[in-house]
């Protein structure tokens, strides 16, 4: 008898990693209770998010998501950097097949997907622990409730993680990231920059940091061919507390080609924010009766583009490890063997790419294809990354 039969399973925290664990519940039968503390829509914390074509085909072809739900697929990557005149240099261009999501619309599909779970909204978990008979239970406002396995989908800041690792604390890399949206027509005057998103995600380098650029689809009720211009630019922030729209004006205007600088500096940003760029990784993905999935497993540094691929692959694994094992106990094991060194690969190499990109710069203005090439492989040391596809 495979483990999910009859199988109770909690869910904390319903965001992407949350809703992807309770499909994957579903999916193997089990009887799904998810909880999540904000009672507003969280289709509102839209951003963009990057995953792999690959991915995605599984996802759809598994149902976690809804063929219709609009991406914006781009095949490949140009490095850019600003020459002496202020035009952009463009020094490389390397295979990089990606999904560009809007995180908004993908927690969306995930949510629909997982409409056979019972869905709390605005109830936070107080408390998590183990139950006598070795299960666990799950404390709210509105009472107690008991269960077999308790996913902790509860983000980097997780209470569920607190009872796996309760001396767990995040490591901050020193710098920032400024991740925001703008409409497409703040790049109107400048066609160039958005024929180029057109077929390519853009990496422009700059001393002492870098900026990723992607078209993502617009969501809400646009049309699926309508876009927004997506950004993350990576930075050590001014002594202080860093002002958002302010500092990163200023960075595209000192470090832009003139054209981007004119998109980031005076477009109308859709959306703003501003991280401290930190990392965590659990020391085990699960130990039964609890399971850690997305954030809550780990945090690494965004360079990686693989929170959100990663929460999806636990769900994956999740509903693999019910499918195929005998108890409960046994598919958390399997789902610990696998998911916690992947945790761990992931913090390993978004540190080498934030030392290599932000905090130890090449001089940008020197590079070109061979030691753009060259450098990605030394910087990947023989891992992989879906971002890195010629490398491989
Ligand atoms: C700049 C940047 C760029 C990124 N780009 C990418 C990318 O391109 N590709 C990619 O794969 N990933 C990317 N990521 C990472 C990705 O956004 C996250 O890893 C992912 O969204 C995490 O999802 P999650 O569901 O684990 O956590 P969260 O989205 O943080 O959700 C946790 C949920 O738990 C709820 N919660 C917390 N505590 C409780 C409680 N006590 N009770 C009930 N509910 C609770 C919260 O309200 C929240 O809804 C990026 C991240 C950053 C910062």
């Amino acid at each position: 008898m495979a483990a999910a039969t009859g199988l109770r399973m909690g869910v904390v925290g319903g965001s992407i990693a949350g809703c992807a664990a309770a499909v994957a519940g579903i999916r193997a039968g089990a009887d799904v209770t998810v909880y999540e503390r904000s009672a507003g829509e969280l289709r509102d914390r839209g951003l963009g998010i990057v995953i792999p074509p690959s991915l995605h085909g599984r996802l759809v072809a598994t149902g976690y998501l809804d063929a219709a739900m609009p991406t914006a697929p781009v095949a490949g990557r140009v490095w850019l950097t600003r020459a002496p005149d202020g035009s952009a240099r463009e020094f490389a261009r390397q295979p990089s097949p990606v999904t560009p999501c809007n995180w908004g619309l993908l927690w969306q599909a995930l949510r629909t997907a997982s409409a056979g779970a019972r869905h709390h909204r605005g109830l936070p978990v107080t408390a998590v622990g183990r139950t006598a008979s070795g299960g666990a239970f799950v404390r709210t406002a509105q009472g107690e409730n008991t269960y077999d396995i308790v996913v902790g989908a509860d983000g980097h800041g997780s209470l569920t993680r607190r009872v796996l690792a309760p001396d767990l604390r995040a490591s901050p890399a020193g710098y920032a990231v400024w991740r925001g949206t703008l409409p497409v027509d703040a790049s109107a005057e400048h066609p160039g920059p958005l024929q180029l998103l057109r077929t390519s995600w853009v990496t422009i380098g700059f001393p002492g940091g870098h900026g990723i650029f992607y078209l993502i689809p617009r969501g809400e009720d646009a049309g699926p061919d309508e876009r927004l211009l997506a950004y993350a630019i990576y930075a050590t922030p001014p002594a202080g507390s860093p002002d958002g729209a302010g500092h990163v004006r200023q960075l595209a205007d000192e470090h832009f080609p003139r054209e981007w600088a004119d998109i980031v500096a005076r477009g109308e940003h859709t959306a703003m924010t501003c991280h401290p760029v930190a990392d965590l990784h659990a020391p085990l993905a699960a130990d039964p009766p609890f399971l850690l999935a997305g954030d809550a497993a780990g945090v690494t540094r965004p360079h990686t583009a693989s929170g959100a691929v990663k929460a999806l692959q636990d769900a994956l694994c999740l509903e693999e490890a019910l499918r195929t094992s005998a108890s409960p106990a046994e598919a958390l094991r399997h789902y610990a063997r696998e998911r916690t060194p992947e945790g761990a690969r992931l913090v390993e190499l978004g540190r080498r790419l934030g030392r290599a990109q932000v905090e130890q710069t090449p001089d940008w203005t020197a590079m070109d294809q061979g030691s753009v090439d060259a450098w990605c492989r030394a910087t990947l040391a023989g891992t992989k990354s879906y971002l890195y596809a010629d490398t491989d």
